[in-house]
């Protein structure tokens, strides 16, 4: 690590090397940290974080604060509940019944198909993943499931058996990975768009029936409904509806892991209504209460007290009146903000002036992404647009060191990622894009 070395003169070197230095001893060296010099952040307001030097950074990242930094709603919610009462769930308490009725009511199935009405509240994405994966074995009394091949659905044992296991991977276990599907390196180069949905349908299928052959049979289909540890990619029109089709026709059930996708970070309230299908489970986590940890695995009642029948399940922190409290003060902001529609047009706006970009700057090979959640994808100059990660990599310590925080994530790890709070106006478009464009002028080409 560069910043062992203390100066005694150089006071933040110092206090960011030393701190450093603590973390490894304390935490075991190992833990992931941001940055080529990493970020010491002691304060948060909106959509700005603050260093210990008082710098300030627009933060372009973030999800879980979604309703802003130190939320003084959220804040004042969290303190009143608990200075009030705050007790696991296994007494009567109005506040978290509630919260479920208002999360489920924010559910709608369009075309008739499985209706959200009851919710498990626990702690973090991954719990709420291991419920749902859970409910779905416990449902079709099968264990298989698919998912797809870059994805990250959570750091539990059974969780992380989903995550980047690699096409065809794992192939005596329970889990098949199928290809995500995309339009930038298609599965079938040259294919129409209807023939590429008809080749990324044949993989899930034949997914199924290997795990059908294996003799765990299939449970169900679980996917980030907008693909985004993958890299947003465009998925081929209608193959998020015809794949549900598929699933539900071999008798699994649907999936959607609305971990990032959801409350309103793509301009809809869900990422399902983006790809077009309606699934069976959804599963909602980081942004729920702006940084209280606080989960959910929603389904219809009878998904949902299979689950709740069969394992009796209790999670000590989860479905507490505290997270109540916090999660309906985050949806009472989103409401009341019209956070939905800023995601909606403040992320179009993003996005039309980066997607614009791609003209000046030839390492920009695509665009993507829904609402305030837009991906720039970083390649070489080569015909076969080859992914450069260590130049994404470049660019986001560059765009820290000019105030901008961002990540690199996707399949290739060369898409730059830009995530803010919902919180985020046009005004903060403006202050970033100068921030962009000097960036790409040092490192394009
Ligand atoms: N699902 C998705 C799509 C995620 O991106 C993540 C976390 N990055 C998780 C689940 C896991 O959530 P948590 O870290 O809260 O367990």
């Amino acid at each position: 690590m560069v910043l062992l070395r203390v100066d005694a003169n150089e006071r933040p070197i110092m206090s960011l090397a030393t701190l450093a230095a603590r973390r490894d001893q304390a935490f075991g060296a190992g833990a992931p940290l941001f940055y080529n010099a990493p970020l010491h952040i002691v304060r948060g307001e909106g959509v700005y974080l603050f260093d210990a030097d008082g710098r300030r950074y627009l933060d372009m990242y973030n999800n879980v604060p979604c309703v802003g930094h130190a939320n003084p709603h959220v804040v004042e919610a969290m303190a009143r509940q608990q200075g009030t009462l705050n007790v696991h769930s296994r007494y009567l308490h109005e506040g978290i019944v509630a919260f479920a009725e208002r999360l489920s009511a924010l559910h709608h199935a369009p075309d008739g198909g499985p209706t959200i009405e009851s919710i498990v509240f626990s702690c973090s994405g991954t719990e709420a993943n291991e419920v749902a994966l859970r409910m779905a074995r416990l449902a079709t009394g099968k264990t298989g499931i698919v998912c797809t091949n870059a994805t990250y659905h959570g750091n539990s044992e059974a969780i992380g058996k989903l995550t980047r296991i690699g096409v065809g991977g794992n192939a005596a276990g329970d889990v098949r990975a199928i290809p995500f599907p995309e339009m930038l390196r298609p599965l079938v180069p040259g294919a129409s768009e209807a023939e590429l949905v008809e080749a990324y349908l044949d993989r899930l299928r034949g997914a199924i029936r290997s795990l059908e052959e294996h003799g765990t049979g299939f449970a169900g289909l679980i996917v980030c409904s907008i693909f985004a540890n993958e890299g947003l990619p465009d998925v081929p029109h209608g193959f998020m509806t015809r794949a549900a089709e598929v699933v539900r026709a071999a008798g699994g059930l649907v999936i959607a892991d609305e971990v990032q996708a959801g409350y309103c970070r793509g301009g809809r309230w869900w990422g399902y209504e983006i790809t077009g299908f309606t699934p069976d489970i959804v599963v909602t986590g980081k942004p729920m209460g702006n940084g209280l940890p606080l989960a959910a695995t929603a389904a219809s009642r009878k998904l949902v007290e299979g689950f709740r029948t069969a394992t009796r399940y209790f999670n000590t922190f989860a479905s507490s009146p505290l997270q109540a409290a916090v999660g309906m003060a985050v949806l009472d902001v989103i409401e009341r903000e019209a956070l939905r529609e800023n995601a909606a047009t403040v992320g179009a706006a993003l996005k039309s002036a980066l997607a614009e970009r791609k003209a000046r700057f030839a390492t920009i090979a695509d665009v993507r992404g829904h609402g305030l959640f837009v991906g720039v994808e970083i390649t070489k100059t080569d015909a076969a647009r080859t992914p450069d990660p260590d130049k994404a990599i470049e660019i986001i310590n560059r765009l820290k060191d000019k105030g901008c925080l961002t990540s690199n994530a996707g399949a290739y790890r060369n898409v730059v990622k830009i995530r803010p709070p919902l919180v985020f106006a046009l005004r903060h478009v403006e202050e970033f894009l100068p921030a962009f464009d000097a960036t790409m002028a040092e490192i394009d080409g």
